[in-house]
């Protein structure tokens, strides 16, 4: 590859103005979920999850549009069964969903049928799910800035892993709208897995265990230069920790002997006392206790005041719902075959299992999931945060707030230029040490020989002007160019680094507009100790590397030159007298003997002695094709 000519220079944005190191900026991580949102932040350099003034680490994520104002979280769930159709709940599952999609889920709301998105009829007119999400997050914002006395600087928001781009950007619309500078959006999985630190582990394949109230998420990420990619995901949209609560109470009505089924007339002697939702909330309540402790009992409020206890083992729970927890793991089993099929004969090396979501408390799940994965799954952070501490954590790095040995790579510019090889085994820097993030730069490179049609893309990462001497970052190929003469084809190389330092590379074709691409994290493995080597030695050895690459120019060119010398002789050789082909072989001779050496001087002479040796003979054959041109046209008008 050979660069062709300098042609773009774009910024993706504006540089921001540098942060002053001593000040800590306020960043925050946003778990919006679909039953309960948090809030996490860093004190002290530890994830801390932040309360409201009770004392509640979760926000349940249900907006009330009330004859008062809007109301959020708990207030709101009180008023949900008496006015259903003002009180949204789940409205996660309505982001960035049209009408049709919304009428499936046979929600209690009037929906209505707005260009794009869906709306919602309430008291205070239509809203959309972006501005009921913009309500969520707005309480939580306040609920920070009040923790944290002062404004929020930047925030990160999970999503889940398959939510696609009109989801994830209702999601930026609503925290826009909140007023939060949104740094980033996370995936739900990684940030569990960033949560524990699993991004700076050994690399491979972890499978993130989701199990919530209402939903199963399974999702296998692969991680590579410090990078998670998510390879698969699966689960169920309706199974979650509510569905063992139904079976619950659906065994509690059979063991009172009111009957087998949840059948108005038969419940009506408990319907009398207990409402259904009652019967909910204490079937979770023994749920939950199961998790502890081997027995508990259920108590159920009959007519007349009439109360029973129905005493429950774990193992009597575990043997009405293990159905349930067979479903996640046929769904688990399906997400890894994707995996296998995404990794594409690469052998899937499981690091570790990393679990989300209340309902992974219970041991029956953890056991299900270790035996099917034959790992101890990661239990340690509670089940609850750990999606948004792994957001606060990230968010932490994204504003720079992050310290210690590998600090440098959250401060918002790049530490060692980033660059591409070229012929000769030089280093093209297409983005240079000190440049603001996020950036992207773009240049031009051809081939170098006639008919090639692959190109190697090595990404170098240093001060120095020969690769070997810089760190390489990654190789690809672009393939599928076109055969065309050497140094026809044009092939813009795009480098583009994030806000997090993420590095992107791209090659593209430009006539046939074949691609191809990789993503590297060059802050991945590097010591500060190693920067500021790498740097001196850039310093260092400045001017011998100055020499080497005009030697080694020169060299690519002396053989550029003999290159395209060879094939005019083998094509028009008959044009040449004895006498000139002599003379044209001698000076082949004396460059490929002179390009040999070392004297960059020496071979540039040479190089000028064939091209002026040739130039004759170059005129000669621009003849003759000419002349081949017009006997074509002339055949081709008779
Ligand atoms: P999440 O959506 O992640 O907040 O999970 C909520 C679900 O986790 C609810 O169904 C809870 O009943 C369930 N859960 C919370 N704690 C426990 C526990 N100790 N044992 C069993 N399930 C639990």
């Amino acid at each position: 590859m050979i660069k062709k000519n300098f042609v773009a220079l774009l910024q993706i944005s504006e540089p921001g103005e540098t942060p002053d190191p001593h000040q800590r900026k306020r960043a925050i991580g946003i778990d919006l979920g679909t039953t309960n949102s948090l809030v996490a932040t860093l004190r002290h350099a530890l994830p801390e999850v932040i309360e409201d003034h009770l004392g509640h680490a979760l926000l349940p994520s249900v907006v009330r549009f009330s004859q008062d104002g809007v109301q959020v979280g708990q207030e709101a769930m009180e008023q949900a069964a008496v006015d259903p159709k003002n009180t949204i709940v789940s409205v996660k599952r309505l982001m960035g969903r049209g009408f049709a999609d919304a009428l499936e889920q046979s929600l209690p709301y009037d929906l209505v049928d707005a260009p794009g998105m869906v709306q919602l009829s309430t008291r205070a007119g239509p809203v959309s799910p972006i501005q009921v999400s913009a309500e969520i997050l707005r309480k939580l914002r306040e609920r920070a800035e009040l923790a944290l006395a002062g404004d929020i600087d930047g925030a990160v928001i999970t999503v889940p892993a398959y939510f696609d781009d009109a989801q994830r950007q209702a999601t930026r619309d609503a925290a826009q709208l909140a007023g939060l500078n949104v740094l980033r959006l996370l995936n739900e999985p990684t940030a569990a897995a960033v949560a524990y630190g699993l991004d700076t582990g050994a690399e491979g394949v972890y499978a993130v265990y989701d199990l919530g109230g209402g939903t199963f998420d399974i999702s296998i990420l692969r991680l590579s230069r410090g990078v998670f990619e998510v390879i698969a995901t699966g689960g169920d949209s309706s199974l979650g920790g509510d569905d063992f609560d139904l079976r619950l109470v659906e065994w509690a009505i059979r063991e009172a002997g009111l009957g087998d089924t949840i059948d108005g007339s038969r419940l009506s002697e408990i319907a009398q006392a207990t409402t259904w939702r009652q019967l909910l909330s204490e079937a979770r309540r023994v749920k939950e206790a199961l998790s502890s402790q081997p027995m508990a009992s259920m108590h159920v409020v009959l007519s007349g005041d009439n109360e029973i206890k129905i005493p429950l083992t774990r193992e009597r729970f575990e043997a009405l719902t293990s159905d349930l927890v067979e479903k996640t793991l046929l769904a688990t089993r399906r997400a890894l075959a994707d995996a296998r099929d995404a990794l594409q004969g690469e052998p899937l090396n499981l690091e570790a299992v990393v679990m989300v979501g209340g309902s992974t408390r219970m041991p029956q799940v953890r056991q299900a999931v270790k035996a099917l994965f034959g790992l101890e799954p990661f239990i340690g952070l509670d089940p609850d945060k750990v999606v948004a501490i792994g957001a606060a954590l990230q968010a932490d790095a994204l504003v720079g707030n992050k310290t210690g040995s590998d600090d440098w790579l959250l401060l918002d510019v790049i530490p060692l230029s980033l660059g591409v090889e070229t012929m000769g085994g030089l280093v093209e820097k297409v983005i240079a040490r000190n440049a603001t993030l996020p950036i992207a730069r773009a240049q031009e490179f051809t081939t170098f020989k006639d008919g090639q049609t692959a190109l190697a893309v090595h990404v170098v990462q240093g001060e120095r002007e020969l690769a070997s001497e810089c760190r390489s970052l990654g190789r690809f190929e672009l393939r599928g160019i076109p055969p065309m003469p050497a140094g026809a084809a044009r092939i813009v190389i795009t480098y583009q680094v994030d806000a997090d330092g993420l590095l992107s590379v791209s090659a593209c074709e430009q006539t046939s507009g074949v691609k191809a691409a990789i993503t590297v994290k060059p802050a991945y493995g590097l010591e500060d100790s190693q920067i500021t080597e790498m740097l001196q030695s850039g310093f260092a050895k400045a001017e011998t590397d100055m020499l080497e690459r005009r030697l080694r120019e020169q060299q690519v060119e002396a053989q550029r030159l003999l290159d395209a010398t060879r094939v005019a002789l083998h094509h028009d050789g008959d044009l040449l007298s004895t006498d000139d082909r002599t003379q044209i072989d001698a000076l082949m001779d004396r460059l490929t003997q002179t390009a040999q050496g070392s004297d960059h001087q020496a071979i540039r002479a040479a190089v000028e002695a064939l091209a002026a040796g040739t130039e004759t003979f170059a005129m000669q054959r621009m003849n003759r094709s000419i002349q081949r041109a017009l006997n074509g046209q002339q055949i081709s008008s008779l």
